[in-house]
């Protein structure tokens, strides 16, 4: 990256272009609020230390932007601005008022839509940052951002057509059926971990392949601490798409109880880029242990690759 590409890069991070709130045909006019993707009340509460959690950070080193774990405030961690105040507490009323039952249908599908819908607003605001860039460069090269092309702005459409297809995905499989008074069909695979510490929790939507047609095949994953030794994954995807998700996540879905921690663990760093880790956890790893989970997220961050086995990428131990 050239060094005004840098400092335009810095800049365009520290903007705030959380404008719009993304509710239902996007027709809201409220202006959208920062709210958790992954709750602060009860689960950072659980892992945070001193008021902080780990999570990975883009930061600039010797000029280049480069990926860390770093401590983050809890009140800052994992936010969105996708909805207005109104929608947000109306979409999300059971998980933000009551504790998590995995037993509740409602409870699950609601934390699969915030999954959902943080991931559209992320992908929306890397496309306006972008956009933001380019408009910059074309400033200072005195051409019209509309008319001329640049790197960040090839960027910045790639990731407008991956918030298009989020919104395809939840307009599908959430918004359509609700409208037409049924309930999404998902299925959910429910991970409970018992004799586990609070020190990892995650909401992610990512993609396991595509449809003909260019629909999103892939399921959410919510990791959440429930009390000081129990803590449960939840894997959550629609009906029709059984088959493809889990022949995709077969090592996960067919993982035995040795096994099954290690693997989720893996499809964390290897799919998930919005989790927290509990800062006195990371602090007990070694060296080696941070450097390889650093490298192994990083490798997969751009496209989604097999990284090699190996003990120590067990972020849960
Ligand atoms: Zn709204």
């Amino acid at each position: 990256m050239a060094k005004e590409d840098i400092q335009l890069f810095v800049k365009a991070q520290k903007a705030s272009y959380d404008t719009k709130c993304l509710h239902g045909a996007l027709d809201c006019d409220e202006k959208p609020i920062r709210a958790h993707s992954i709750q602060n009340a009860r689960v950072l509460d659980l892992i945070q230390t001193e008021g902080h959690v780990t999570m990975p950070q883009y930061k600039l080193v010797k000029g280049e932007p480069v990926i860390k774990f770093e401590k983050v405030g809890r009140n800052d961690a994992s936010t969105f601005s996708g909805l207005c105040s109104k929608h947000d507490t109306e979409l999300f009323k059971a998980i933000d008022t009551e504790p998590l039952n995995v037993d509740k249908c409602e409870h699950l599908r609601q934390l699969a839509y915030r999954s959902v819908m943080r991931e559209m607003h992320t992908e929306l605001a890397n496309s306006e940052r972008l956009w933001a860039i380019h408009e910059e460069i074309c400033r200072e090269q005195k051409v019209d951002p509309g008319e001329a092309g640049s790197e960040a702005s090839i960027r910045s459409l790639g990731f407008t057509k991956k918030a298009h297809n989020v919104f395809r995905y939840r307009s599908k499989h959430f918004d359509k059926p609700t409208e037409d008074g049924k309930t999404p069909d998902l299925r959910h695979l429910i991970i409970e971990m018992d004799n586990q510490k609070p020190v990892l929790a995650a909401s992610a939507l990512f993609s396991v392949g595509f449809t003909e047609e260019g629909d999103i095949i892939g399921p959410t994953l919510n990791i959440l601490p429930l009390n000081a030794t129990k803590t449960v994954g939840i894997i959550s995807y629609p009906k029709e798409q059984e088959a493809a998700v889990k022949a995709s996540l077969a090592k996960v879905f067919d993982a035995d109880e040795k096994t099954l921690k290690y693997e989720l663990a893996k499809l964390v760093i290897q799919r998930v880029e919005n989790f927290t880790l509990s800062p006195a956890h990371y602090d007990t790893w070694s060296d080696d242990k941070k450097a390889r989970v650093l490298r192994e997220f990083e490798a997969s961050l751009r496209e989604p690759k097999d990284i090699p086995d190996h003990p120590d990428l067990n972020i849960f131990l």
